[in-house]
């Protein structure tokens, strides 16, 4: 007899913040414009304020926690109701709490 240690695919599984995303099913393109100038990114960021987003913090976490370090060129689309450059921005904010904590 085989043993298996994974959980059958019939049980739920248990819910994500992004199950409660406020942008669930809209069309992902306003977060990610063509070209990310700040007039584009604000049509996203307007959605997450204006929709209440209920998961704001938890997205915006989630991108900072996977952008780490990384330059805004290399940041993309709208998280948390933030664009490239405030993500890098906050970055930069808390590396500076932390030294200066030291
Ligand atoms: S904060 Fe904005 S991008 Fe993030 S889950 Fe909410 S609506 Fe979507």
């Amino acid at each position: 007899m085989t043993v298996s240690y994974y959980a059958p695919e019939t049980l739920p599984r248990p819910p994500e913040w992004q199950d409660r995303a406020a942008c669930r099913g809209v069309d992902p393109r306003i977060f990610y414009p063509d070209a990310e100038t700040p007039e584009a990114i604000q049509d996203g960021r307007r959605f997450c304020i204006s929709s209440r987003c209920p998961v704001v913090t938890e997205c915006l976490f989630a991108a900072l926690g996977r952008e780490g370090g990384a330059l805004p060129k290399y940041r993309y689309g709208v998280w948390g109701a933030t664009g490239p450059q405030d993500r890098y921005q906050l970055y930069r904010e808390g590396r500076k709490g932390k030294k200066d904590a030291a």
